[in-house]
C-alpha cells in the first residue's frame, strides 16, 4: 500500500507514521528527516537545503523530487511505503504521480492552536529522531531520549518565527493537495486533535477503509 500522510507541520505525521510503519511492515519515508540527515552530514544537498529549512521555507521541488524518486526505488519499498512530508506542492504530486500510484492519502487536521502548541513544545532526539512533546509524550528524564539515552533538542524551525512561516507556506503550497487528491477519490480525513494513540487509531481506520 502506498500511503501519503497529509497535514500541517506539527499535526503528528511523524509519530503516526512511525507506528503505522511498524503495524503495516512498510517503510516510513520522511523528506524532512532525509534533508536534516543530509544537513547534519554536511552533504551538498543538505547544505543547500538548510537555509530554506531553518526559515520554514520549502526546499526546491527539483531537489526533493529527485531525492524521493531515488529513495522509492530501494527494495524495501516494493510492498509499499508511508510518505510523510511529501508531496508538499501540486508539482511534486504530479511528478511522483507519473511514476507511482498512490493508494491512499490521509488528511490529518486540527486547529491552529493545537498545531502551534505541538510545534513549540516538540523536542526531538538528536540521534534516533524520536519525537517528544513536553506534555503529551514526555521523556522520563528531562532532555534525554528514553529510547537511546541521547540528548533532545528543539528544531530550528520549531521556533516561533519559523512556525509562522511554515503554517503560511502550508496554506499556500500544500493545502491545495487536499482537493487535488479528493478529486482523484483517494482522500480520507482523520481528526488529529486527540491523544497520539487516538490519532493513530483514526489514521489506521482511514487507511483501512
Ligand atoms: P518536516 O520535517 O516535514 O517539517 O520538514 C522540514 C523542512 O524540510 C520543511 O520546512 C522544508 O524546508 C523541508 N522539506 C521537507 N519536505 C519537503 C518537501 N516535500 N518539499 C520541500 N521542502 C521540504
Amino acid at each position: 500500500m502506498n500511503i501519503v500522510l497529509l497535514g500541517p507541520p506539527g499535526i503528528g505525521k511523524g509519530t503516526v507514521a512511525t507506528k503505522l510503519s511498524k503495524r503495516l511492515g512498510i517503510p516510513h519515508i520522511a523528506t524532512g528527516d532525509m534533508l536534516r540527515e543530509n544537513a547534519a552530514q554536511k552533504t551538498k544537498l543538505g547544505l543547500d537545503a538548510k537555509p530554506y529549512m531553518d526559515k520554514g521555507l520549502l526546499v526546491l521541488d527539483e531537489v526533493v523530487i529527485k531525492m524521493i524518486k531515488e529513495r522509492l526505488q530501494k527494495k524495501d519499498c516494493k510492498n509499499g511505503f508511508i510518505l510523510d512530508g511529501f508531496p508538499r506542492t501540486i508539482n511534486q504530486a504530479e511528478e511522483i504521480g507519473k511514476e507511482i500510484k498512490i493508494s491512499k492519502v490521509v488528511n490529518i487536521q486540527a486547529s491552529d492552536e493545537i498545531i502551534i502548541d505541538r510545534l513549540s513544545k516538540r523536542k526531538v532526539c538528536k540521534k534516533c529522531g524520536f519525537i517528544y512533546h513536553l506534555v503529551h509524550i514526555k521523556p522520563k528524564k528531562e532532555g534525554i531520549c528514553d529510547k537511546c539515552g541521547s540528548e533532545l533538542y528543539q528544531r530550528e524551525d520549531d521556533k516561533p518565527k519559523a512556525i509562522k512561516e511554515r503554517l503560511k507556506v502550508y496554506g499556500k503550497e500544500t493545502e491545495p493537495l487536499i482537493d487535488y487528491y479528493k478529486d482523484k477519490g483517494i482522500l480520507a480525513d482523520a481528526d488529529g486533535s486527540g491523544t497520539p494513540e487516538e490519532e493513530f487509531e483514526l489514521v489506521l481506520k482511514a487507511v483501512s477503509e
